[in-house]
């Protein structure tokens, strides 16, 4: 599996799509949830929420969400 070949990003000449996946409310695993491009600069990503298809949504840094208090 780990020569697996990504999709060549379409945004920039020198980033790779990359799966991304997630857990559901009941922690099944969602595969392939998003793709996001593997170069930084460029930040192009696909993901889909609920059947919609989000296209290029700006990435939240986690740095962004207020810690939560205890
Ligand atoms: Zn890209």
């Amino acid at each position: 599996m780990s020569d697996q070949v990504w999709p060549p990003c379409k945004e920039c000449p020198d980033g790779d799509l990359l799966p991304l996946s997630d857990f559901g409310s009941q922690g099944a695993p969602i595969h392939y949830k998003a793709w996001v491009c593997s170069n930084p600069s460029c930040g192009f990503n696909i993901k889909i929420r609920n059947g919609d298809v989000y296209l290029n949504e700006p990435i939240a840094s986690g740095a962004a969400h207020s810690p939560r208090i205890r």
